[in-house]
């Protein structure tokens, strides 16, 4: 009865935990993609306003003019750089289906990073393109030669995500301006997805936007303000490329949803999040402090995940995996979820955790994780 392409997609791994959750006491749930609070009241109140006054039928396709406005303006706030054209999408995942679908011929070449948001390579290979990998281990940062080398004359996107899901990770100005170096002398489009660019903890974000003219960048309001079920995005880039990404609309998702694009446009962009980010920085801070030194862990510079490395020696048959299966079990006696690195990335070495969690919780996940350690290490 299914398609052909069903039989290389399996069920997100992510899911999966989601499931065993579902059957857990009291679990410590380090699993989650999404910020543990709840949207501000404004926002909220705003989204009901909306519905109660008429906002419940469709939108012009690429979402209201004056949203859109507001979208370039702050997206040229933070790059330094106004953006030709935008549209609102369902999601920073509806930008990417549009996107890849705009760009990508069978047989094109997709450039993405290892460890990545896996997403990416179920779309590109829907479209029938070719994945290549470019390492990020294990500092998360490229190898500006390993791009280059991977680079040809098929290579349609080079892609980047910064800050990281899965890693923490925020790719260095010297990264990016490899990235886009690569990107240019193909002739290629880098696809630069920026959902968690609020959620930044060291100085400012590093960004291809403005350095080429052709990003197309990707932005979104899920993770910032607490609202992944209204299913916003946006996309900003060339016209050409945004125009054809509109037409695709038309005949798929229609638009973003009415009642939550007038919410966002009237509240979201004056709202302070800063205090939101100043709490996660606070927890990273715990997670780096807390897990050393028990973990090998890379302290992130941004989003709210951190992706160590299972601890214990390396196995002899494969020196670069370590018992990942086992650790994940034991983890599971101590009712942790986490996320195996298997989930994201060709390697087994590390897993990924959410520190989208209240403090207790983080109290408890670490103390869990540091048992683990001692038992594992
Ligand atoms: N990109 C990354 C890196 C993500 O982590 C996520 C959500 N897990 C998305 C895109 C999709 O977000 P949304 O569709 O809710 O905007």
């Amino acid at each position: 009865m299914l398609s052909e392409r069903m039989k290389r997609i399996k069920p997100s791994g992510i899911r999966r935990i989601f499931e065993l959750m579902a059957t857990m006491e009291d679990p410590i749930n380090f699993s989650i993609g999404q910020a543990h609070y709840e949207p501000p009241e404004q926002l909220v109140e705003a989204a009901c306003r909306a519905m109660r006054s008429g906002f419940n039928r469709y939108t012009v396709t690429q979402g209201l003019p004056e949203l859109n406005e507001r979208i370039r303006a702050a997206v040229a706030t933070r790059t330094g750089h106004q953006p030709q054209a935008s549209i609102v999408t369902s999601g920073v995942s509806g930008g990417l289906l549009l996107g890849f679908m705009a760009l990508l011929n069978p047989g094109d070449v997709v450039l993405l990073p290892d460890p990545n948001f896996t997403m990416y390579r179920v779309l590109a290979e829907l479209c029938g393109a070719e994945v290549r990998f470019y390492d990020l281990y294990p500092h998360w940062q490229p190898d500006p030669a390993q791009i280059e080398e991977l680079v040809d004359e098929r290579t349609k996107i080079v892609f980047m995500n910064s800050p990281s899901n899965p890693t923490g990770g925020v790719l260095s100005e010297a990264a990016v301006a490899a990235v886009v170096r690569a990107a240019e002398r193909v002739g290629a489009v880098v696809v630069t997805d920026e959902i968690y660019d609020a959620f930044v903890y060291d100085g400012t974000l590093p960004t291809p936007v403005g350095r080429y003219d052709r990003v197309l960048q990707l932005g979104g309001f899920s993770k910032t303000y607490g609202v992944p079920g209204w299913r916003m995005g946006y996309a900003t880039g060339p016209t050409e490329l945004l125009d054809a990404m509109k037409t695709l609309q038309q005949f798929t998702f229609v638009c973003a949803p009415a009642p939550f694009q007038v919410a966002i446009l009237e509240a979201a962009f004056d709202l302070d999040m800063s205090p939101y980010i100043a709490e996660y920085r606070h927890k990273r801070d715990r997670v780096v402090a807390e897990l050393d030194p028990a973990y090998q862990l890379v302290a992130p510079g941004g989003s709210f995940y951190a992706f160590p490395r299972i601890p214990g020696p390396a196995k002899a048959d494969d020196p670069s995996g370590v018992d990942g299966a086992a650790f994940l079990d034991a983890a599971l006696e101590e009712k942790l979820l986490i996320v195996p690195g298997s989930a994201f990335s060709r390697r087994a070495t590390h897993f990924r955790l959410s520190f989208a969690v209240s403090d207790e919780d983080l109290t408890r996940g670490i103390q869990a994780l540091n048992r683990l350690a001692a038992r594992f290490g």
